[in-house]
């Protein structure tokens, strides 16, 4: 299986059009930094791809990635989109879909609600442009996707709450453990978790490579900027320094490797030469970058 990485920055991606931090300032003033909102694409043959998480910036990335571009008539590789959760800035690129023929989306039940005309309405706009074929997410089970290529949602527990939650409790927030049947290879995909739960360290542990929230470094980093009035915790991501933080907690984990995805703008491991990002080197952690490809 081959995951690329479409976009590797948080929601406002970086830099923010709106934020003049340090981090933003130094991506603005250097080329090639700048990155795209979250989202990878995942294949198990590299001709029919999966995204996880549509970004608004959806359209560049596929621009930028030959392996999703158009065949002549008209069809795509693109086979269909699994969301982990109905943040903004994971199922606002739904809506520049929609010129497709039709689009297949796996989501669980309390996702779809809060894409409803009940929730933010992303979905019931999407429908009066193209056909919309939901495919139940449900933790635990099992999904063959093509290929040999399966996954199975887990549930990520979280306080935090979607804008335009529509109310259902269960599978707000979802990781996936991706399989490849052929090669055996697994990977997990955990754009946005708040804690390390002994289920979570289940689901993650034995695969080849993690890919985890790497929202902000600190747990008050927006709080010291000024940028706003709530820790990383409690917009529902766990931060990666401190004592509970990822970097503590992560290294005890069996995985292969582990790569932080889903940056603020504001985490300083955004420049590669942060001492925060040194840091990260000397534990073997990566951090990703837009047209990061990862083979399992
Ligand atoms: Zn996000
Ligand atoms: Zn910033």
């Amino acid at each position: 299986m081959l995951l690329r990485v479409l976009g590797s920055a948080a929601g406002g991606g970086s830099p923010q059009w709106n934020c003049t931090c340090p981090v933003c300032a130094a991506v603005r003033s250097r080329a090639g930094l700048a990155r795209t909102q979250s989202s990878v694409a995942v294949s198990a043959d590299r001709r029919r791809w999966f995204l996880i998480n549509a970004s608004p910036d959806v359209r560049t990335q596929i621009e930028a990635f030959p392996g999703l571009h158009p065949h002549d008539d008209r069809t795509t590789p693109l086979e269909a989109v699994l969301l982990t959760d109905a943040e903004l800035d994971h199922t606002l690129g739904l809506l520049l879909l929609r010129e497709a023929r039709a689009l297949r989306l796996y989501a669980t039940p309390a996702v779809r609600k809060t894409l409803s005309a009940d929730g933010s309405g992303i979905l019931s706009t999407l429908e009066r442009y193209c056909p919309v074929e939901w495919r139940a997410v449900i933790p635990g089970d099992e999904l063959a996707l093509a290929d040999g290529l399966s996954c199975r949602a887990f549930d990520v527990p979280s306080s935090k709450r979607a804008r335009f939650e529509a109310g259902l409790e269960h599978g707000r927030v979802v990781g996936y453990r991706l399989t490849d049947e052929r090669s055996g290879g697994t990977l997990v995909y955990l754009p946005g978790v708040q804690s390390l739960t002994p289920a979570l360290r289940v689901e993650i542990e034995d695969s080849e490579c993690l890919l985890i929230d790497g929202t902000c470094w600190r747990d008050d980093e927006l709080v010291r900027l000024g940028l706003a009035g709530r820790t990383s915790r409690e917009m529902g991501h766990l931060p990666i320094e401190g004592q509970d933080g990822s970097l503590a907690q992560l290294p005890s984990l069996r995985v292969g490797r582990t790569i932080f995805v889903h940056m603020n703008n504001t985490n300083p491991i955004l420049l590669e030469d942060a001492p925060e990002r040194r840091i990260l080197d000397e534990k073997g952690m990566e951090v990703a970058m837009d047209g990061l490809e990862v083979q399992v």
